[in-house]
């Protein structure tokens, strides 16, 4: 229930005889993280083969086009635009014909300082065409004059500083790679002995495929007829700092299916972790039932009851068959949306003094609607609690948040008037070391971005970035 956009979820398989089908069920696990279009590209050996378009996984390939595209290798993409505009010739996988042959890239995460790449790549003759970040890591690639892809890759990986995950298909190879912070997740897993990468695990658990490990932060991973090569990243030029790992921790607190495993740790068991140290740090005197946000509060607000001894009821009733709220492009509609998305049940609410968990508020116009409605099913007090800190800073790295001056907690930072704002009895966040805590045991959070919270970025932002206008 956010008016955050998801970012974009990749697959890839080598060496399977069923790869099209594959890739297409791997990315129907990963369609949470974007609903704008899908792609998928295979290679018969020789050649590769396309097809992309706009809409969910399972409206864009039928049984005619996945027969359509022969070969044992095959890389996919689910997408939602953070950098380039919603239309076809932005959809992915993306493909080039250099002198190394043919190429095609899929990317998740988004690169800050991509607007002037871009243009130093046109002032060196080269044609764009689309809008979309993942075309100028193509670009640098091709553009490369090192002798193997490998070399072209880190090439690529000195000149593009941000978050990508990335999935690549040549005639011959795969290769996944992750930038050097390791923002975005990508996880390898095996299948029938075919080496398979996606973004979540959840990926790998529809097919069948057993979870290896991850892609790690500046690795980049070849498969091909003579077996995989890992090439980890390269040691810092003496005197040189490494780049910090940033893990990207909303992936944790919101992005991620609670199912799936990221950066090595279960999503939903991190989320219970994280309610119950909301309870700790924001407990609510006199509540009696702990109610969630369906479906991204679950499992905080599971670890909230838990934490605080009270009955957790799925108070609100989420509709399946209506599509998130970010896909209606009107506010005038959003705002009908939360009604067709959330009903209440009276029978747990009416005359009790009633915890909502969610994970964050964005805009706020989402959490005001959940409050009023619990309230009009006769709830006596409504209390938010949010198991994550406030939620005051843009991202740049490949999640898609309002800018700053229309997040809610940027503009009201104060607990008592968000309240009002919300139509709250009260409103508590989560520390950013307990949240940390919860994620990961360490209260620092080293390892992880948490710029959106925290203001902390990770890598410097280009004055007036707007990934809106790219
Ligand atoms: Fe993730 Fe927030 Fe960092 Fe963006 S700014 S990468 S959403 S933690």
């Amino acid at each position: 229930m956010k008016d955050i956009h998801d970012e974009c979820g990749v697959f890839g398989i080598w060496g399977h005889k069923d790869a099209a089908t594959i890739t297409y069920l791997g990315l129907h696990a990963l369609q949470h993280r974007g609903q704008e279009s899908a792609g998928i590209v295979t290679s018969d050996g020789e050649t590769l083969h396309e097809y992309r378009q706009m809409g969910l996984v399972a409206d864009v390939f039928t049984a005619n086009v996945l027969h359509g595209l022969p070969g044992r290798s095959a890389i996919g993409h689910v997408r939602y635009s953070t950098a380039g505009s919603s239309t076809l010739l932005n959809a992915q996988p993306i493909r080039c014909v250099f002198d190394g042959g043919s190429l095609a890239l899929a990317h998740n995460g988004n690169l800050p300082d991509f607007a002037a790449l871009r243009a130093g790549l046109m002032r060196r003759g080269h044609v764009f065409h689309s809008s979309s970040d993942s075309e100028v890591l193509l670009h640098l690639i091709a553009a490369s004059e090192a002798g193997s892809l490998v070399g072209r890759i880190r090439h690529m990986m000195t000149q593009a500083r941000g978050a990508y995950s990335i999935v690549m298909l040549t005639g011959r190879e795969l290769v996944a790679c992750r930038d050097p912070q390791g923002f975005r997740p990508l996880v390898v897993g095996r299948l029938d002995g075919a080496p398979v990468v996606a973004s979540e695990t959840t990926g790998l658990d529809l097919i069948g495929a057993t979870y290896e490990r991850e892609v790690e932060p500046g690795e980049i991973l070849i498969a091909d007829e003579a077996g995989e090569r890992s090439h980890p990243m390269p040691a810092p030029a003496p005197g040189a700092t490494p780049a910090a790992p940033a893990r990207c921790v909303f992936e944790h607190v919101y992005f991620a299916r609670p199912d799936s495993l990221v950066f090595g740790r279960q999503v939903y068991l991190v989320r219970k972790e994280l309610g119950r140290q909301l309870a700790r740090e924001q407990p609510v005197p006199g509540a009696e039932t702990v109610i969630p946000v369906p479906d991204s509060g679950v499992g905080a607000a599971v670890g909230f009851a838990e934490q605080a001894g009270l009955p957790f009821e799925m108070g609100l009733i989420r509709s399946h068959y209506v599509g998130r709220t970010f896909i209606e492009p009107e506010s005038r509609i959003r705002h009908f949306g939360v009604k067709l998305k959330l009903n209440p049940v009276r029978a747990v609410i009416e005359g009790r003094s009633v915890v909502v968990v969610d994970d964050s508020i964005v805009r706020g116009t989402t959490s005001r609607k959940i409050v009023q409605m619990v309230r009009s099913a006769g709830a006596r007090e409504v209390h938010m609690r949010i198991s994550s800190p406030p939620t005051r800073w843009s991202c740049y790295y490949g999640i898609d948040t309002p800018s700053r001056d229309e997040l809610v907690a940027a503009r009201i930072p104060d607990m008592h008037p968000l309240a009002c704002e919300l139509t709250a009895d009260s409103v508590g966040y989560l520390t950013a070391p307990g949240m940390h805590h919860a994620v990961s045991g360490d209260p620092e959070g080293t390892g992880y971005c948490d710029a959106c919270f925290t203001g902390r970025y990770p890598l410097p932002v280009p004055e007036g970035y707007d990934p809106k206008k790219c």
